[in-house]
């Protein structure tokens, strides 16, 4: 099977996903309460995939679809505020072709740019479990290995960037002897590929996208 084909494959896995009982439940709750100014959306309620080509040279790893972001949308930093600031970074620095990303059928598209999650379920008060993160895992593995271009990975926060090692030490895709400590706005070496950490303020995407454009070119 083609990688593309794995990577489909792999989505619908994710989509279909119901491996942490707290996470579906929740889900599911936020999607039927709603809230007040999104009474008239359908929410997406399940979790949410990855969202990109196979033969992207970025990944951006985020940490979870928001409650009332992509949770309702079913596309990942997709009608949240964070997302805003994402996409617009992207489309300043020609990874996407739309300065923002407002609705699933948006016509949106990524160039070269793949988006994940370290858990692809909106946790409550955003704070998943550890073995909520175990069990994601499993999936950004498995997505690491089949994006076989990648030169950049952004990880958005310490949950993402602690996910993001740790599957790397597992495909050892690091260097042994080194160790990786996480800081705002920091770069670490893979063997191959540069991990840029960052939060998620507007400053700091325009920063993370011009260090991303020094490699990327
Ligand atoms: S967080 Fe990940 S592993 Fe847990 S239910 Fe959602 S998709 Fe499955």
């Amino acid at each position: 099977m083609k990688n593309r084909n794995r990577l489909i494959s792999l989505e619908k896995r994710i989509t279909s996903c119901k491996e942490c009982p707290r996470l579906v439940d929740w889900q599911k709750t936020v999607a039927v309460n709603k809230i007040s100014r999104y009474n008239d959306w359908d929410y997406w309620g399940k979790p949410v995939p990855s969202f990109g080509k196979e033969n992207a040279e970025l990944l951006v790893v985020g940490l979870a679809p928001a409650a009332h972001g992509a949770n309702r949308t079913g596309r990942i930093f997709t009608g949240d505020r964070s997302g805003e600031w994402l996409y617009r970074a992207l489309y300043e620095f020609g990874f996407c072709n739309l300065p923002e990303s407002k609705h699933i059928d948006d016509g949106l598209e990524l160039n070269n740019c793949r988006i994940t999650a370290a858990l692809h379920c909106a946790p409550p008060m955003n704070k998943p479990a550890v073995t909520e993160l175990n069990n994601c895992r499993q999936f950004l593995i498995e997505e690491l290995l089949l994006l076989k271009r990648i030169k950049v990975i952004i990880a958005l926060g310490k949950i993402a960037f602690d996910m993001v090692i740790l599957s790397a030490k597992e495909l050892k895709l690091t260097e042994s002897k080194n160790s990786y400590k996480f800081s705002h706005g920091g770069e670490v070496r893979l063997k191959n590929e540069t991990v840029i950490t960052g939060k998620l303020t507007e400053s700091m995407f325009n920063k993370i996208f011009k260090q991303v454009r020094t490699i990327i070119v």
